[in-house]
């Protein structure tokens, strides 16, 4: 995955964690962070169009998986955050496919491929 693709999924991941800790300084950061980069021109190089996203989806998805498990999906962020770092985000943890970007978009955190996640029914 491109440098600035991994960004725009560590941002995301950055946002969703400050997020469910309620940690506004790090959302102000974030807020921050986004507007520095586009100044930097690194939007133009970038392979994903944030509008293209349907948010609302986005949002309600987000938000059915936080009740879910509050804790499980921290985690689950955590560990993509360090896969970033490890180059390997974005590969099924199962079974090492590609995960496609539609999931991915929907759930930066989520680890596995749709069918692995499928026989791990309470893990996204
Ligand atoms: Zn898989």
């Amino acid at each position: 995955m491109k440098k600035a693709e991994l960004n725009v999924y560590r941002d995301r991941l950055r946002e969703l964690r400050a997020r469910l800790r309620g940690d506004v300084d790090q959302l102000a950061n974030s807020a921050l962070n986004k507007t520095r980069s586009e100044t930097n021109g690194d939007l133009s190089s970038m392979p994903i169009h944030m509008a293209d996203i349907g948010s609302d989806n986005f949002e309600q998805e987000f938000t059915l998986s936080l009740m879910e498990n509050e804790e499980g999906t921290l985690d689950a962020i955590e560990s993509a955050l360090e896969r970033i770092g490890t180059g390997t985000y974005g590969l099924c943890e199962e079974c090492g496919v590609k995960i496609p970007k539609a999931r991915l978009l929907a759930i930066p955190y989520a680890p596995f491929c749709v069918k692995c996640a499928e026989h791990h029914e309470n893990q996204v």
